[in-house]
């Protein structure tokens, strides 16, 4: 296939370091001037996507989307299939996919997890929304850059998937990182702490596969100086699209919106921003209740 790449950073250059390697050819293009091995840089962005089968998305946030999709979707060929992987707000999602459909192109959102380890090794998984020849279409694709895709419904579906997962995941690891907290003030031992929880039914993905407690469990960006692993702001931005998502939707979200609260404090007046999202435990450590 011929596929265009906007936007080659830490997730992007790897995915399309992939597709080239699977032997379909890859131009790519991103405002930094980033160059992959085996991609074919254009100078800009309608270079990259001329005469392509599928063009492929992977930016920060989704002003910056649509300000690429008024570019690009013009300059695509009738039928070829539009995938944004970038994580953005259900609402840009949306309108770049009826941006595409009316110019006559397939489209797809498909947000990712598995971060950069996972872009690197072709094991993410794709979270997809989209009709389903769009789907079909993309899926071929998504099979290289991941180990998994899931075709979750209509446009959009892909971005709400990804982020009621995380908004999950943002209020998990604060409820695991707080109890760590509070059996240190117990006095209960931290590796009997996650010998009990781990087994019983305060386990989770945070406690048994991703343990914010250096030294205990599996090995996690605790275990190395909380560097990361995701960063503390890339939660935040994450739990933020999950509070405008439910604003838009009148969903009542009261966990996700304290998660929310209490990413932004760490990650603007303390110092979360750079550090692992697990980082919250030594937050938490270091404060008492008054
Ligand atoms: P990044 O900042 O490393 O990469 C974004 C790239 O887009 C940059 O290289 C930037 O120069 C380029 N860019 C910005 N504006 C552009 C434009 N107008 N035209 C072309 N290129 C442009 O970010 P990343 O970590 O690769 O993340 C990309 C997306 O994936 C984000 O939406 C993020 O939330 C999501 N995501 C990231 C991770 C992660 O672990 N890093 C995990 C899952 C999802």
């Amino acid at each position: 296939m011929q596929i265009g790449f906007i936007g080659l950073g830490n997730m992007g250059a790897p995915m399309a370091a992939n597709l080239a390697k699977a032997g379909h050819q890859v131009r790519g293009f991103d405002t930094a001037g980033v160059v992959v091995e085996g991609v074919t840089q254009a100078q800009i962005a309608t270079e990259a996507v001329a005469d392509t089968d599928a063009v492929i998305t992977m930016l920060p946030n989704g002003a910056i989307l649509r300000t690429v999709a008024d570019q690009i979707i013009p300059r695509m060929k009738q039928g070829a299939v539009f995938i944004d992987c970038s994580t953005v707000d259900v609402d840009s999602a949306r309108a770049v996919a009826d941006q595409a459909t009316s110019a006559g192109l397939l489209s797809v959102d498909a947000p990712v997890s598995g971060g950069i380890g996972g872009a690197s090794a072709g094991t993410l998984t794709f979270m997809a929304g989209g009709s389903g020849e769009a789907f079909a279409k993309a899926d071929p694709l998504f099979d290289i850059m991941g180990q998994k895709a899931v075709h979750c419904g209509e446009a959009g579906s892909g971005q709400a998937a990804k982020i009621c997962n995380n908004m999950i995941l943002g209020v998990t690891m604060i409820a695991t990182c707080e109890a760590f907290a509070l059996a240190d003030k117990l006095g209960l031992d931290r590796q009997k702490m996650f010998d009990v929880v781990s087994t019983s039914s305060g386990y989770s993905w945070t406690m048994n596969a991703y343990c914010p407690a250096p030294g205990i469990g599996p090995n996690s960006p605790a275990d190395n100086g909380y560097q990361p692993g995701f960063a503390a702001e890339l939660m935040l931005k994450d739990l933020r699209l999950s509070q405008q998502a439910a604003d838009s939707a009148d969903a009542d979200t009261p966990m996700g919106q304290t998660a929310t609260a209490l990413y932004e404090q760490f990650v603007e007046n303390e110092d979360g921003n750079g550090q692992d999202f697990s980082a919250m435990l030594p937050r938490f450590e270091k404060r008492g209740r008054r």
